[in-house]
């Protein structure tokens, strides 16, 4: 959807094709995020001073915006946890420098920027999430800002005068933007899964969230003492910001996209340490060989999109078949690996067995009301260090026994008896 698209044609938004709940909370939060400001519009009216303090800031975030732009948007394409980006740099100098209301005039000014011009065209990046996120960030300011004015320092000047209570005060308002804003943003994350990084984002986004709240109050700091001087802040702001992005790019590396497995790569340094400690340790670990049955029909009759939706349903499957501690990778089309360290025979038979059955009562619905239920692996199994002593043979065992379990029928688990055959 082009944004001619989007205002021509309101019917068609993504946000109304969401969850009835995800649809309600992201109207909520607008309509929260507009009366608070309308609130403390009254409360706290700003004054010429600090308009002219609200377009520095807009123009230094917007400045820095220009400068990362090439980054944030690579960043953004990897990330999983889209709430969290550079803008808490100057919106948290705005809770500590400005009326609310013109902090909120700051969020919509920086977003509204990065949607033109850094997130535009983003498969990942929704309108309606921009909007929702940016009025998070105002609900959150909101909350920052509130709990400074009930402790008596409203602004950076009032803490300064005060001394400890006020440094005090400002490091706990940079907790309260920190925890809001991780909780606001629950209910939509609910929808993309229910692991700790699947709601809160990645130990590298929160780390970049509490980084930029760092610099955000070092950067009201200097705007309230030697406004000049802030503009220090954007050369380290920039390094951090690519810093983040190696590091969400490494985290890219190890995973599969289309089936949110690991990848071979990833997978393979798993089954290295998983080799390492088994030698050290004397125990066992398992590898196991899961191809689709007659994968290629599904990609005949139903196209290969539902194939992709096939593929992401049996990833997911074959994971909810295996302990947390176990690693499920995709080897490559529709074939993918398992690794099952500290496992006996016995545990590798059950656990074969719990996949393949798993595969069988799968269902996947697509978008079309087509119901593919008649999906099964065939899985081939190995075992350290019966079947072979390093991850190489290991994965040939597997394979192998993975073939003699197709031509025997299909639907079935072989095991490896003896070491692989060159
Ligand atoms: P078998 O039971 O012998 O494994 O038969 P099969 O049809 O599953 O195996 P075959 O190797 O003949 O075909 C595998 C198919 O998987 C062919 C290829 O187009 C498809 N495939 C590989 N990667 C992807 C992918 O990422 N998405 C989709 N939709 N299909 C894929
Ligand atoms: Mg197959
Ligand atoms: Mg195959």
């Amino acid at each position: 959807m082009t944004h001619r698209d989007v205002i021509a044609a309101p019917r068609r938004w993504a946000l109304w094709a969401q969850r009835p709940r995800v649809t309600a909370y992201c109207l909520l939060s607008e309509l929260l995020a507009v009366a608070a400001t309308i609130v403390w519009w009254r409360v706290a009216p700003p004054t010429g001073g600090d308009v002219a303090m609200a377009c520095a800031l807009a123009g230094l975030g917007v400045l820095q915006a220009e400068l990362g732009r090439t980054v944030e948007r690579v960043r953004r394409r990897v990330s999983a946890a889209a709430h969290i980006n550079m803008t808490s740099v100057w919106t948290m100098a705005g809770v500590l420098l400005l009326p609310p209301v013109l902090t909120a005039a700051l969020t919509v000014v920086l977003y509204t920027h990065l949607a033109v011009r850094s997130w535009y065209r983003l498969q990942r990046v929704p309108l309606f999430r921009t909007v929702n996120n940016a009025c998070v960030i105002i609900l959150t300011c909101h909350c920052a800002a509130a709990t400074l004015t009930a402790l008596g320092t409203p602004t950076l000047p009032a803490a300064i005068a005060t001394g400890a209570a006020g440094t005090a005060n400002t490091l706990l308002a940079l907790a309260v933007y920190f925890t809001v804003n991780a909780l606001l943003v629950l209910p939509a994350r609910t929808t993309v899964g229910s692991t700790p990084v699947e709601l809160f984002g990645g130990w590298p986004d929160n780390a970049l969230e509490v980084a930029t709240l760092c610099l955000g109050t070092l950067n009201a700091l200097a705007l309230a003492t030697q406004p000049g001087l802030a503009l220090l802040i954007l050369p380290p702001l920039l390094i951090l910001h690519r810093a983040v992005l190696v590091r969400q790019l490494e985290a890219a590396v190890n995973r599969d996209a289309k089936t949110g497995t690991f990848s071979l790569a990833g997978w393979h340094t798993l089954a290295e340490r998983a080799l390492a400690h088994a030698e050290r340790t004397s125990t066992g670990f398992g590898v196991l060989m899961v191809d689709l049955d007659h994968f290629k029909q599904v990609n005949d009759t139903h196209g290969h999109l539902t194939g992709d939706l096939v593929l992401h349903a049996t990833a997911a499957a074959i994971t909810d078949a295996v302990r947390a501690d176990d690693a499920v990778g995709r080897f490559g089309g529709e074939e993918f690996v398992v690794l099952l360290p500290h496992t006996s025979t016995t545990d590798l038979a059950i656990v074969a067995e719990r996949i393949r059955r798993a595969v069988t009562e799968l269902t996947v619905h697509t978008d079309d009301g087509t119901r593919i239920d008649t999906l099964s692996v065939s899985i081939g199994t190995a075992l350290y260090p019966t079947a072979g002593t390093d991850v190489q043979r290991l994965i040939r065992a597997a394979d192998q026994a993975l073939y003699r379990a197709k031509d025997t029928g299909r639907n079935r688990v072989v095991h490896t008896t003896a070491p692989s055959t060159p």
